[in-house]
């Protein structure tokens, strides 16, 4: 039996039409800034009239992610907020700041979901206990993963609600 070849068959119409990859610079609503956002949050997200700013506080990074004992690296940790904060500025972009503790939780289990997938990418273990660790094995591993996004998500939740004026019950 042979393989067909995929260049005698041309390229499906739908491949045709791929936008070009996103460059620096491009106006897509999403602005990112580094400052201090005083208190002990890492970064933060935040939209108003459909853009995004992503601050990220680099010194609250490091004081929260050196010199630990639990098998995490700094590097991987500001790789991972910073795939969080992305996820927050896609889901947001689409439809703006969460208005309910629903809309909260399913962003904050997006965030973690994509921010643990870059410790296991990375093969190092989450700060964030239960993210991701390397010890885990399979099959156990995907479901130790699901759940420690899980209880992240419900973590960040609850402080999201303990704010003032935060749109929970
Ligand atoms: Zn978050």
């Amino acid at each position: 039996m042979t393989t067909p070849s995929l260049l005698s068959s041309g390229t499906p119409s739908r491949c045709t039409k791929r936008r070009p990859p996103a460059k620096e610079g491009d106006k897509n609503g999403v602005t990112t800034k580094f400052g201090d956002l005083g208190g002990s949050a890492i970064a933060n997200a935040d939209s108003k009239n459909g853009k995004t700013t992503i601050t990220f506080d680099l010194n609250q990074a490091h004081q929260s992610f050196t010199n630990r004992n639990d098998g995490s690296k700094e590097e991987a940790e500001i790789a991972g907020t910073v795939a969080h904060e992305g996820q927050h500025g896609i889901d947001d972009k689409s439809r703006g700041n969460p208005r309910s503790e629903a809309e909260e939780y399913a962003t904050e289990k997006n965030a973690f979901d994509a921010q643990s997938w870059v410790n296991k990418g990375l093969n190092v273990n989450s700060a964030y206990t239960g993210l991701w660790n390397v010890d885990w094995t399979t099959p156990y591993a995907a479901l130790e993963r699901i759940f420690g996004v899980q209880n992240w998500a419900r973590k960040s939740t609850e402080a999201w609600c303990s704010e003032p004026g935060a749109a929970c019950q």
